[in-house]
């Protein structure tokens, strides 16, 4: 897979007339831009419109959650089948903000991550530690967890159709963004943790690194080699900023 990829994650934020005007906005500039893939994970009730608008350009869509369960008794839940059913091409699978919010456990996890890849969703599995668990020196073990976790259960071969984010927790909205060498560190981290099930998978694999990525700091993120890309929250509401990051993953002519 690898080639950068830019995500946009509106989290619960839009209505109707904001998101027509901000995909419209994005379309002609994003849509030429070439080796570089975009994307935007929307909230559910927006899929449809979503698909609508970009359908035929070069921006693909996804949702930023999914249930761990088929099709079934499962009130207010929203399964992988039914993402299919509106040509989402990715699903955002365990963001800090379902860990910490709503209580989603590793072992939850990953069970969505295995219901995206049943119906050929791409999951962008998300992993990252605390400020805490940052200060206390365990960063990598916390990504070791979380990580195999998702491994366990659907085995290594199955990355090979998934992308990681590193999302350090404390740098989630919060203006602090990870320096490009601290970054840098977890990302070749997680391709080495790969790497020990199998090589050619971990070569291929995608991290994207979120956390207050910005027009101003992306370039020089996405120039560290192990980062393919960005998970973009607050900047991903605004054309401008969003057009711009995407620019930034463009490789270098
Ligand atoms: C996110 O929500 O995944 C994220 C990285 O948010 P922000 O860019 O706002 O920090």
């Amino acid at each position: 897979m690898r080639g950068k990829l830019v995500t946009g994650n509106w989290k619960m934020n839009g209505n109707l007339a904001s998101n027509q005007a901000l995909l419209q906005a994005m379309i002609p500039a994003i849509s030429p831009i070439s080796g570089a893939k975009s994307a935007v994970c929307v909230p559910f009730p927006y899929l449809a419109q979503v698909e609508q608008l970009l359908r035929g350009s070069g921006i693909a869509w996804g949702a930023q959650d999914l249930c761990q369960f088929d099709n079934g008794p499962y009130t207010g839940a929203v399964s992988a089948t039914m993402l299919a059913d509106f040509g989402c091409r990715y699903v955002i699978v365990g963001h800090s903000e379902r860990r910490s919010v709503f209580g989603e456990s590793d072992g939850v996890v990953a069970l969505k991550f295995s219901q995206a890849l049943r119906v050929g969703l791409i999951p962008i599995l998300c992993v990252g530690e605390t400020l805490d668990e940052r200060e206390a020196g365990v960063t990598e073990a916390v990504i070791a967890r979380q990580l195999d976790a998702v491994i366990g259960q659907s085995g290594v071969a199955a990355l090979a159709d998934a992308v990681i984010a590193y999302e350090p927790v404390w740098a989630i909205g919060t203006g602090k963004t990870a320096t490009p060498g601290e970054a840098q560190a977890v990302h070749a981290f997680i391709r080495r943790r790969v790497a020990a099930g199998d090589e050619a998978i971990a070569a291929g694999l995608q991290i994207l690194y979120g956390g207050s990525v910005r027009a101003g700091n992306a370039a020089q993120l996405f120039g560290a080699p192990d980062i393919d890309g960005g998970l973009i929250g607050g900047a991903s509401l605004n054309a401008d900023e969003f057009i711009a990051i995407c620019r930034c993953a463009q490789p270098a002519a």
